[in-house]
């Protein structure tokens, strides 16, 4: 291979990679939103912090981390990242991701469904309207019937699981918030009735007491926001983690994933969610929210008051303001 041949693969290989980088905001115009969306919502007092779960209602309202990851793997940051929340309902799209690198897409769409339910995340009515079918991964019933989907022999083995998965996904060693574990799994009666009935009709298989404990587990993983935006980086990147390079989920299933995100994201403001931002994005309870730029990047806020619908106030505000200055709406196509 002579000079000119390697200097033209070399040359072809960097447009190739400059031209799949292309729609990447700049590092300045992304510290400038950012900048924007934190003083502007600041001191927004709306909301208010989940109860249901005693231990949600003592984390410090005051906490607001914005973080955005580029699919070329830079971080940008701002605000209290440091401070850990909750996952909670934002683990419901990577068990679902584990569910379906090990058993296919379909076995998702076959066993739950991808629908939306038209009712509230813990709706019992919704489970027996449909008899546990024509729900999503993003809501309860499914959700518990996605980590009982998950195979291993034992708890300790399917926890394991899990936990190594959201590891991939941000880079980093997670640890459950163990108050909030406790104080769910003292509460969860609701969760566990959900389990049952799934179990009764047959979309959970076996041990529904262990998959909601194991849930519940999994929504008590602690978060800051910059690992969250890593996590909806790595979506946004074909399922390769680009802080780490690892491909956590392959890249043919992230289609799937960011489709019931955009379905069912925001609980009953998903629609409304979809028509401001066009983002496909994940909530919890938590104050937590991942959002999805495909090909661009992903964004993650922290701020725990809730609105009505159980959606925090301060991120769905900030990452619509960051998401819109930087054109990351995947549905606004500049007319050739
Ligand atoms: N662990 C919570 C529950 O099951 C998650 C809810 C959420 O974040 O939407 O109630």
């Amino acid at each position: 291979m002579n000079v000119r041949t390697i200097g033209a693969m070399v040359g072809f290989a960097l447009m190739t990679a400059a031209a799949s980088f292309a729609q990447i905001p700049d590092e300045a115009a992304i510290n400038k939103a950012l900048a924007a969306a934190h003083a502007k919502y600041k001191g927004l007092q709306e909301g208010k912090n989940a109860d249901y779960i005693p231990a949600l209602a003592k984390v410090d309202s005051n906490v607001f981390g914005l973080a955005l990851v580029t699919v070329d793997g830079k971080v940008h940051t701002l605000g209290d990242i440091k401070t850990e929340v909750s996952i909670q309902s934002i683990s419901k799209v990577f068990t679902m991701a584990k569910v379906m690198e090990e058993s296919g897409t379909d076995a998702i769409r076959d066993n739950m469904g991808v629908d939306a339910t038209g009712q509230v995340f813990n709706s019992i009515v919704a489970v027996e309207q449909y008899k546990g079918a024509e729900m999503n991964p993003l809501v309860n019933p499914g959700a518990i019937a996605s980590t009982s989907m998950v195979k291993g022999a034992n708890y300790d083995e399917i926890w394991n699981k899990i936990i190594g998965y959201y590891n991939d996904f941000a880079g980093r060693d997670l640890t459950v918030l163990q108050d909030v574990y406790e104080s769910e799994a003292a509460t969860n009666q609701r969760n566990q009735a959900i389990a049952h009935l799934m179990y009764a009709y047959g979309h959970i298989k076996e041990e529904p007491v262990r998959a909601t404990d194991i849930y519940t587990k999994q929504c008590s993983v602690g978060v800051n926001a910059k690992d969250l935006a890593v996590m909806a980086a790595t979506l946004a990147n074909g399922g390769k983690n680009p802080v780490t390079g690892k491909q956590v989920l392959k890249s043919e299933y992230v289609p799937e994933v960011l489709a019931v995100m955009a379905t069912a994201g925001l609980y009953d403001d998903s629609g409304k969610w979809l028509y401001r931002t066009g983002l496909p994005a994940k909530s919890g309870v938590g104050g937590g929210i991942i959002a999805v730029s495909p090909g661009k990047f992903g964004i993650a806020v922290v701020s725990p008051p809730l609105d009505a619908a159980g959606n925090s106030v301060r991120a769905q505000n900030a990452i619509a303001d960051v998401s819109n200055a930087l054109g990351g709406n995947p549905y606004a196509v500049t007319p050739k």
